[in-house]
């Protein structure tokens, strides 16, 4: 027996589900040029707006990625665009040696409306999440003794730079780029006990997800965050949030740590809050607000074209009734993906806000996934059994429904194809 008809007797469920693609993404330019370091789908956006893209061929998608929730706001709306377009015309930065009015205004409404002290403008959540383990040690030198070590959950993710990996609680694909960053401890999460027996003098800092977005969109309990806040302050260490992905109104409420009701010392902000570009923001309160000149810079440090975008993604989340009307969404969203879960035989449902999560009662999240782009629907997949759902916190009511259908559609696609492939097994 020759591998082909090995093949034909056992189709797998990539076979089944995808159809043979173009030979180049979108003629007269080819992907061979671009670093294959993510998979990518075959179509090439050329246009979005709201809760829809559009590709190349026309083709119109229903997007509930939106970007990694970085696109809180959806695609292009006009508040983002209007407001980048403001601050390009009278000046697209002055550098980060010098002040501009965006980054002024920006910093301070940002502590205003989270009870911080102090702010830092940068460019990418690991920046942030970087900046925050900086800032941790510089505390832990000025009191406690020079400890250094920072604890974080299992799963975590806190970004892809050195500090960053190494805070992040799984190995990269299999590689962590070795060696790693030393002065990193992982614990599970969720684990109070566990925590607590983890904390030694070298501990300067706990640094936790709110909501695990990578591990599988995994909510913190209540008693745990508000345990963990409780061991912080005990043993005189610092809690840092890293509110990414659950900052900026995702999980309902400005900070998640508010619909916990924690306090953390430094916060981690990024995705949601530049809306589509490229903006961070590392919050520090009290005595965490400690650097000093020349401890933390960069290039695009409080750039006034990307501060411009946040003052316009705040000003829409901060309107009255905005986050109520993400939480009413948040909570139909959830109700509906359960029904959807229990209908096809699925796991748990997951989530706060218009941040959720659909375990799977298989490995099968990469084929739905596959499936839903069939049926003009993007999700993520961020463990091979479970499905990320981050839409637009401006997503209607109508595309959630929509959503559901095609999301209905993906999975009888992918029963039905695993059906196949059992016969194909036995035959
Ligand atoms: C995405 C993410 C990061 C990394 O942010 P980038 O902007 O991709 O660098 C860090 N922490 C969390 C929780 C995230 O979700």
């Amino acid at each position: 027996m020759n591998l082909f008809s090995l093949r034909r007797a056992t189709p797998s469920l990539d076979d089944l589900l995808i159809e043979p693609c173009a030979a180049t993404p979108c003629a007269p330019f080819s992907s061979e040029c671009l670093m294959p370091c993510v998979q990518r789908p075959q179509p090439v956006f050329v246009r979005g707006q709201g809760s829809w893209l559009w590709d190349s061929d026309d083709r119109t998608y229903l997007d509930f990625t939106q970007a990694g929730a970085a696109n809180s706001l959806g695609h292009s709306p006009s508040v983002l665009v209007n407001a980048i377009a403001a601050q390009a015309q009278s000046m697209i930065n002055p550098g980060s040696g010098f002040y501009n009015r965006g980054m002024l205004k920006l910093a301070d409404r940002l502590c205003r409306s989270t009870g911080s002290d102090q702010a830092c403008l940068l460019g990418s959540g690991t920046e942030a999440c970087e900046a925050a383990i900086t800032l941790a040690r510089k505390w832990g030198r000025l009191y406690r003794g020079g400890a250094a070590g920072i604890i974080t959950a299992r799963h975590s993710c806190h970004g892809r730079g050195f500090a960053a990996l190494a805070a992040t609680g799984k190995p990269v694909s299999g590689n962590g780029f070795e060696p790693r960053a030393p002065g990193f401890s992982q614990v599970p999460f969720n684990d109070l006990p566990a925590l607590h027996a983890a904390v030694d003098a070298q501990t300067v800092a706990i640094m936790l997800e709110p909501v695990q977005g990578e591990a599988g969109v995994v909510p913190a309990t209540e008693h745990y965050l508000k345990g963990v806040e409780r061991l912080c302050r005990e043993l005189g260490i610092l809690l840092i949030l890293d509110e990414v992905q659950t900052g900026v109104g995702r999980c309902g409420t400005l900070l998640a740590e508010q619909l916990y009701g924690v306090r953390a010392d430094i916060i981690a902000l990024g995705k949601g809050l530049g809306g589509g570009v490229p903006l961070a923001a590392l919050l520090a309160r009290g005595k965490a607000c400690c650097f000093e000149h020349g401890e933390l810079d960069g290039t695009h440090h409080g750039n006034a074209l990307t501060a411009a975008a946040g003052l316009a993604v705040l000003d829409s989340v901060q309107e009255h009734g905005f986050l109520p009307q993400v939480r009413v969404n948040g909570q139909y969203l959830g109700q509906e993906l359960n029904r959807l879960a229990s209908r096809y035989a699925q796991g748990e449902v997951r989530g706060h806000g218009l941040f959720w999560g659909l375990s799977l009662a298989d490995d099968s999240a990469q084929a739905l996934v596959n499936a839903a782009l069939h049926e003009g629907l993007l999700l993520s997949a961020p463990q091979p059994d479970c499905l990320r759902f981050t839409p637009a916190l401006t997503v209607s009511k109508g595309n959630i429904d929509e959503m559901l259908l095609r999301l209905a559609r993906a999975f009888s696609r992918v029963q039905s194809a695993q059906l196949q492939c059992r016969k194909g097994v036995a035959v």
